[in-house]
């Protein structure tokens, strides 16, 4: 069992490789930065949004332009900051002309966030909107049906209560949904303190066959990574 000093270094690890990150080649080469995640390496609490914007590429922390100053609200309403908690996104780098997130940016992506659930080993997790719920329900069902409903799901290797909330910036412009969002927010503290899940059990070490030596896949060397950003990483 990794030590929490050890998950946190993994996880600078994974925004090293982030960092310079190219499997979607439009993504990387229209962003500024890779926006990897923001908050306390250690959460009980992570929100899962859709995509970075512009702000978000400008300064690489998510959330941080309206739809962001709404979260760090609710946040507020139920006594928490975003110091408490991490938050990332279904994609690490902003669609051109904020469209949406392609199906193949969703799956090249989506071992970063599994890596990100595996070290900060969260409780709750709150998919913000369709994009994120839809990934980490593995179903199309849409948020609107599912918003404020509670469900132990396992994601990767973490059994987690997933909680699907509206997305902000949808909240932002519809006054009934920001209703219904402040209405589920409302509820995150009881959830906070119900009993975590029970743990999937690790899969055992295969056992190796003496007859087959494997070779190492030989990779590409990876650039040489600059220090990680520690604000963006927030590791507060
Ligand atoms: N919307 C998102 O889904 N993520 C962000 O980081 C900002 C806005």
């Amino acid at each position: 069992m990794a030590t929490r000093q050890e998950r946190r270094e993994e996880l600078k690890a994974v925004y090293q490789q982030a960092r310079a990150c190219t499997r979607c080649p439009e993504l990387a080469r229209t962003r500024t930065q890779v926006v990897f995640g923001a908050g306390n390496a250690d959460a009980d609490l992570m929100f899962v949004g859709e995509a970075p914007g512009a702000k978000e590429d400008e300064l690489g922390i998510p959330f941080v332009g309206a739809a962001g100053k709404l979260l760090d609200q609710l946040l507020e309403e139920v006594g928490l900051a975003r110091s408490d908690v991490f938050i990332a996104n279904v994609l690490r780098c902003r669609p051109p002309g904020n469209r949406d997130p392609q199906p193949v940016e969703i799956d090249n992506c989506q071992e970063y966030l599994m890596r990100q659930v595996q070290l900060i080993q969260p409780r709750i997790i709150c998919t913000l909107g369709n994009f994120s719920t839809k990934l980490l329900r593995a179903d199309p069902t849409g948020i609107t049906r599912l918003h404020g409903q509670a469900e132990i799901r396992v994601i990767g290797t973490r059994a987690v209560r997933l909680y699907p909330l509206f997305h902000p910036a949808a909240a932002l412009y519809t006054r009934a949904l920001l209703d219904t969002l402040r209405a589920d927010f409302a509820r995150l503290p009881e959830l906070l303190a119900l009993a975590l899940p029970e743990q999937p059990q690790p899969l055992a070490p295969a056992v190796p066959d003496p007859e087959v030596v494997e070779q190492p896949e030989r990779a590409e060397p990876e650039p040489e990574p600059e220090e990680p950003n520690a604000q963006q990483l927030g590791l507060f």
